[in-house]
């Protein structure tokens, strides 16, 4: 099993240098996740403005796969708005879920490119890592929840 193709260069600069990394200060939504079966940690907040993710900040500590994950995911949804960033998820899920070497993306679809997000296919080939993976994105489900139920 190549591990170099589990831990791309892309994920390693992700890991390294996470995006959006820290607090926002005043109003925002927050919400806080855990992977325990890899010691995993993710804090998020959010604040959105008429609908729009106007700024993002992000804490946690954990494997390369979740932190990795958690700042592409910051990368991707500040400045869409609630129902991109659902759409996003969506397809996130699904290029986690699908059979080896199909596409995910529908290049037909404006806004199908997931960007550095496809590096994390090759997690695919590792389940227990997938949880990893997905931790950030359970827990920007639970931000959004809290921000739909605000509106
Ligand atoms: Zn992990």
């Amino acid at each position: 099993m190549a591990l170099e193709e589990l831990y791309r260069e892309v994920i390693l600069d992700h890991y390294r240098n996470p995006r959006h990394k820290g607090r926002l200060p005043g109003a925002h939504f927050h919400a806080e996740g855990q992977n325990p079966s890899c010691g995993d940690e993710f804090s998020l907040d959010l604040a959105v403005e008429d609908g729009v993710i106007v700024q993002v900040a992000t804490q946690g500590q954990g494997c390369s796969i979740s932190q990795a994950s958690g700042s592409m995911m910051a990368d991707i949804i500040k400045g869409k708005t609630v129902d991109q960033v659902e759409e996003i998820t969506t397809k996130f899920k699904l290029m986690m879920d699908i059979e080896e070497g199909e596409n995910p993306v529908d290049p037909a679809r404006p806004g199908a490119v997931l960007g550095d997000l496809e590096a994390l296919q090759g997690v695919r080939k590792f389940p227990v890592r997938i949880k990893c993976a997905d931790l950030p994105w359970a827990t920007l489900a639970d931000a959004l929840e809290e921000a739909k139920a605000a509106q």
